[in-house]
């Protein structure tokens, strides 16, 4: 915090400056564009205000407002590095600051599925990777189920460099029926590093309600070089897609391919170094033991999303992929006893209001090996699950704490609540 302070007192009076470092519009002495309207403003060195939409306010709501920041100490970071002052002092939290903290959850495009954050999907060519991620933005775009999953209905940007506008019209009647949401469509764009960023987040900035950008493929946008098959060249790909996602809080879903040969983790056949695989927030991987077959199965790993091992069939029909089932039945369970047996818990109760010693008297009643060491561990091993929770088993966690107790609150949607038309 002290940290944000000292920076904050070096930018406030840098207005002007920093709209000539950043190349954004001004005009000598004091015009510049409003950053909520657009409309021509009077810039100052420490403040800005609008004439037109009397919006006001100083460098950093500037930049907040300008470039779509939600989180202030992100928006001055980025001031700094434009007028290059040196952050110098490591910015820190204590361990037990930072357990004690609650985070809040960040919302999935598709819940349980696809979180916020740049995710790939990778498949051997002509497998049908077009067709499914065609088909998972349209649903998204109407709030349509994607198999079992929910959807947050919002807007879809679908960035697709291998197909015409014709090809697409016609997968797209195939895939929608003729009636879809908000889904929008390019089939050209500059490459990663040479304009992509600025056209996307041009596209995002005049289309808030987008959430979900796709980009097929991702080998399109890279800059063709030798740097490509480099580790380093990898991991600055998906470091600026990253950056881009974060800014807007978005999902980006990159389509990638998968190398020639198999191997037995499907996700080390994402072709690339592991600069690629490794630097994105979850990984889908698409594979057919028979090219024949309509048939497939879909790998996922991800940072908010249990691991998966789904069954698939393509459909000639409707050209969508079918949901059949899971391998082996069942979803990969996670090893997390004390979450489950917590979802256990709630799908009994439904809700629990009570102390940390009073929930781990009640789960310690109902299973003899839960290592927890006490109340106040159990919190701290709770905060960082807040996500997961919400998400996978639909319960909603929360803590007050009052002198030395914490009250924890837990509560579980019943599960009659899915409205959602998932054809
Ligand atoms: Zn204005």
């Amino acid at each position: 915090m002290a940290n944000e302070d000292t920076l904050y007192a070096q930018i406030k009076p840098r207005l002007i400056d920093f709209l000539k470092v950043a190349g954004l519009p001004f005009w000598e002495p004091a015009l510049g564009t409003c950053p909520h309207c657009n409309e021509q403003c009077a810039v100052y060195d420490d403040h800005w205000s609008c004439p037109s939409c009397k919006a006001h306010g100083d460098i950093v709501d500037y930049v907040m407002e300008l470039e779509h920041f939600v989180n202030r100490a992100a928006a001055i970071k980025r001031i700094c590095r434009a007028l290059q002052i040196k952050i110098t002092t490591l910015d820190v939290i204590s361990g037990d600051e930072l357990l004690d903290t609650q985070f809040e959850p960040t919302q999935m495009v598709i819940d349980g599925f696809l979180g916020q954050g740049t995710y790939i999907l990778a498949g051997a060519p002509k497998i049908g990777k077009s067709w499914l991620v065609l088909w998972l933005g349209h649903q998204v775009s109407c709030g349509a189920n994607v198999w079992e999953f929910p959807s947050r209905k919002c807007g879809v940007l679908y960035i697709s460099l291998e197909d015409t506008r014709q090809r697409i019209q016609n997968r797209l009647a195939k895939v929608s029926g003729g009636e879809t949401g908000n889904i929008w469509f390019a089939t050209e764009a500059e490459l990663l590093g040479k304009g992509l960023e600025e056209q996307i987040s041009g596209f995002l900035t005049e289309n808030p309600t987008v959430q979900l950008v796709i980009v097929d493929t991702l080998q399109k946008v890279r800059l063709p070089g030798s740097n490509q098959y480099s580790y380093a060249g990898d991991y600055e790909v998906i470091t600026r897609l990253k950056a881009l996602a974060d800014r807007f809080g978005i999902t980006m879903l990159l389509v990638h391919h998968t190398r020639k040969e198999g191997a037995d983790d499907p996700f080390s056949m994402i072709s690339g170094t592991t600069g690629l695989s490794g630097g994105v927030d979850g990984s889908m991987v698409l594979i057919k033991d028979d090219r024949d077959d309509n048939r497939a199965e879909l790998f996922v790993t991800g940072r908010d999303i249990r691991d998966m091992h789904m069954r698939l069939i393509f459909d000639e029909y409707t050209h969508a992929w079918h949901f059949l089932g899971y391998v082996g039945n069942e979803r990969i369970e996670r090893r997390d006893k004390l979450l489950n047996e917590i979802n256990d818990f709630l799908s009994e109760v439904g809700v629990f209001h009570g102390t940390a010693s009073d929930l781990m008297t009640k789960l310690s009643a109902r299973t003899d090996n839960l290592e927890i060491k006490s109340a106040n561990a159990l919190t701290r091993l709770l905060n960082p699950q807040k996500n997961y929770l919400q998400h996978e088993f639909g319960i909603q966690y929360s803590y007050q704490r009052s002198g030395k107790e914490r009250t924890l609150n837990l509560t579980k949607a019943s599960d009659d609540s899915d409205g959602n038309d998932d054809t």
